[in-house]
């Protein structure tokens, strides 16, 4: 035995979207890390009752990597505890990158993400028939600076689904990033605050209105911008193509039930 690190994700604050294996991460582990902000902390209720825990949010990258590094040493069971996916603005690269040089086992669970929760929040599909086929994920600069690939007036000129995470504090910046990039100014736009805890606030707008319904529900953190024609009414016009009497596939071929039979027997 080495020591172990298991990546877990947390979820997006609702304690029973935690998944079954991260259940079991947690119950097994010696040592658990987890970031007060935005991990609700009855999930530590799973941890067993003579577990380390350590809160993350006071501490820096080198203190955790203490951390792990007692692990090794000792062969220890950390659970590092992350809000959503932990693979998604989790700081996980450098904590793998730090985990393998120590030789410990690393492994990722990943978590229910925080896109999901708003989207079940507003009712809604992110992805629609003719409408919008590609969700793209992005933020805008902060002291963390962006690819110059990826600045947000240049992806926005797709006119795509686009979900802002960690974007709401400058919020005339944002509305107008988004409309330089060719979003009409009625484009419906949603954001979501903790999507999926007791206080959660959905706000739904058009982008010309997005920046002062931001600063008038004084939401400066711990929320998701969704932009793009997909969260309007209209949207519903769309239909998926795969339960459309029209539209053949593997399990159900046009006009060839004996064909249907035939996969679905294959399959089970
Ligand atoms: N790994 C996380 C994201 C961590 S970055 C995930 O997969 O969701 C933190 C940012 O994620 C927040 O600033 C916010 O933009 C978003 N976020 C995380 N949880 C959220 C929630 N419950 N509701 C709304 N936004 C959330």
């Amino acid at each position: 035995m080495t020591g172990r690190v298991s990546f877990v994700g947390a979820g997006p604050g609702a304690p029973d979207l935690l998944t079954l294996r991260a259940v079991a991460v947690l119950q097994a582990a010696d040592v658990v890390v987890w970031a007060r902000s935005l991990v609700d902390p009855a999930i530590l209720e799973h941890a067993r009752p003579d577990a380390e825990l350590i809160p993350s949010d006071d501490r820096t990258h080198e203190d955790v990597i203490e951390i792990y590094t007692r692990a090794r040493r000792d062969s220890l069971h950390v659970a590092r505890v992350h809000s959503g996916d932990p693979t998604v603005y989790g700081a996980l690269h450098e904590q793998l990158a730090a985990c393998r040089a120590l030789d410990l086992d690393v492994e990722i669970v990943p978590g229910v993400s925080s896109v999901g929760a708003a989207a079940a929040a507003l009712g809604q599909e992110l992805t629609i028939p003719d409408v919008s086929q590609t969700l793209i994920y992005t933020r805008r600069p902060t002291r963390t600076s962006m690819p110059a690939n990826e600045q947000l007036v240049e992806l926005a000129r797709h006119g795509t689904t686009l979900v802002l995470f960690l974007s709401v504090r400058r919020p005339r910046e944002l509305q107008a990033d988004l409309l330089e990039g060719g979003y009409a100014p009625d484009t419906p736009c949603a954001v979501v605050y903790r999507a999926s805890w007791p206080d959660e606030i959905v706000i739904r707008c058009a982008l010309q209105d997005l920046a002062a319904q931001i600063k008038d529900y004084k939401i400066t953190t711990q929320a998701l911008v969704l932009v793009g024609p997909a969260l309007g009414d209209a949207a519903c016009a769309g239909r998926s193509h795969v339960y459309d009497p029209g539209y053949g596939h593997r399990y159900r071929p046009l006009g060839r039930p004996d064909r249907y039979k035939k996969a679905a027997r294959a399959d089970g």
